[in-house]
């Protein structure tokens, strides 16, 4: 079944378009600098009264939901770590269902999950997959700060190669803990799911407004729809709270980030360091405590590799692969 009710999708053209209303208000507890808590202000901002909201465990449920008090102002609700794409499939279902059977009036409610790069990008992968597969309209939203920050800075499979996390203290031994590339989870779930639409990643404060106009346009597409964002986090990061955006910034200017929207399997980059020249990763690495151990030749090897995503990859930033398919019989005729 196709979405319920089309939405008119406004695209905010600048600052003064945004909307005033705020229904992710004062009340947080979140670090102050927090970029992830601007993508819940900005989201709920974009997709407006009628809306959902469903949140794994992490950093935007602990904060958020300190003994009594709450930001949301629109229903949240509290799901398991790694239960995300199944909350979001469930609250869906429940409001076909109620709408079928005539119990509550058929609109469109915007139905969107928030899921921190552990409980959706590692734990809740399989749930988001599912999803992604069905044909309810939804919007998954993975916010990504790199870390189980919640817990206290733990390692996941989305953190930067190198970093000093809690999992992956630095030593004399081995100067280099983190060891992983960075699970390319949008570019996954886009080349695997067609029956999503709509998949984007976005920072909430570069290019300025492109996150928000990101989340309507996926509301706007219908179906299920997913959108994975960069959160610089002071804490788990290691820098002064004054930095936040100016290192979204410079994550998005350096490509190790890249921010681009796939509509009906079309790429396009709302960003594209190539056209003005990428800056080097080392201006963005250096602004922060968690890569201070680093030497040159572990900045050449990130810089290398994300060189190659810009300049190898099939779909720059998204797809690295490479078609090596031969047709026919192979030589041996075996
Ligand atoms: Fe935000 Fe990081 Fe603080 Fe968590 S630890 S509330 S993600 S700044
Ligand atoms: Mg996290």
């Amino acid at each position: 079944m196709a979405q319920t009710t089309a939405i008119p999708y406004e695209r905010i053209a600048n600052v003064r378009q945004t909307p005033l209303e705020e229904f992710y208000a004062s009340g947080h507890r979140t670090c102050q600098g927090c970029e992830s808590a601007l993508v819940m202000r900005q989201f709920a901002k974009a997709a407006g009264p009628r809306t959902i909201a469903t949140g794994c465990t992490g950093c935007m449920y602990v904060a958020n939901t300190s003994y009594m008090t709450t930001p949301w102002v629109v229903p949240w609700m509290h799901t398991q770590l790694g239960a995300g794409g199944s909350s979001a499939i469930g609250t869906a279902a429940g409001l076909r269902a109620l709408m079928r059977k005539g119990k509550i009036p058929q609109e469109k409610i915007n139905v969107i999950n928030f899921s921190g790069d552990l409980g959706g990008g590692d734990m809740g992968l399989s749930g988001i997959s599912g999803a992604l597969q069905s044909d309810y309209d939804l919007l998954i939203i993975l916010y990504d700060n790199e870390s189980a920050a919640n817990t206290d800075i733990q390692a996941s499979g989305l953190t930067t190669y190198g970093a000093h996390t809690t999992f992956t203290p630095p030593g004399t031994v081995h100067r280099i803990m983190q060891r992983r590339w960075k699970k390319n989870v949008a570019g996954m779930l886009a080349v695997g799911h067609p029956t999503c639409r709509y998949v984007a990643t976005a920072s909430t404060v570069y290019p300025p407004l492109d996150f928000m106009n990101k989340v309507r346009k996926a509301l706007a597409t219908g179906g299920p729809t997913f959108i994975h964002t960069f959160d610089p986090c002071p804490k788990g990061w290691d820098y002064h709270p004054q930095y936040t955006q100016e290192i979204g910034e410079l994550g998005v200017k350096c490509g190790i980030f890249p921010v681009y929207e796939i509509v009906d399997g079309v790429v396009s980059y709302t960003y594209d360091p190539r056209k003005k020249g990428r800056i080097p990763v080392r201006d963005y690495l250096a602004k922060q405590g968690r890569f201070a151990h680093l030497v040159d030749e572990d900045i050449e090897y990130i810089q290398n590799r994300v060189d190659a995503m810009w300049e190898e990859w099939e779909i720059p930033g998204v797809a690295p692969l490479k078609s090596g398919l031969t047709v026919g019989v192979p030589a041996s005729g075996a």
